[in-house]
């Protein structure tokens, strides 16, 4: 079984990731733009008994496309986004990969609302593109 370590920026909340991610994937959706302050966001979709966590996140309450909640973790301290739960996706946690130690052997296989993503990135060779939520 494969271990990963992550951490927000400052450190005040890590993690430990054990298990393989159930899905690894791209999102260009408006909200992770936003969140994220980039063009997408690269997620990780992980059991929640596969993520141990140390330090307190602080929750932005958010609205998902379905109208469900989405619960967005975040540092208080330092700003970086740490995961997400969604109500679509009982018992997952939706990991911001970026926030990981390494980011070694993990590569997007899906991509995510694709009709909203920036037209000067190039597709990602060998992911399932779904112009909405998969
Ligand atoms: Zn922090």
């Amino acid at each position: 079984m494969s271990h990963r370590k992550g951490a927000c920026l400052c450190g005040a909340v890590s993690y430990t990731l054990s298990g393989e991610p159930r899905a690894i994937a791209l999102c260009h959706c408006s909200h992770c733009k936003k969140q994220s302050g980039s063009a997408f966001s690269f997620n990780l979709v992980v059991r929640e008994s596969d993520y141990q966590q140390s330090g307190d996140t602080t929750v932005y309450l958010d609205t998902g496309d379905s109208g469900e909640p989405v619960h967005r973790h975040f540092c208080a301290k330092c700003g970086s986004p740490l995961f997400a739960r969604i109500a679509a996706a009982p018992g997952k946690v939706i990991l911001k990969a970026g926030t990981l130690d390494s980011l070694e052997g993990l590569r997007p296989l899906a991509e995510i609302y694709t009709a909203q993503a920036v037209p000067w990135l190039d597709a990602v060779e060998g992911a399932q593109r779904f112009p909405q939520n998969q």
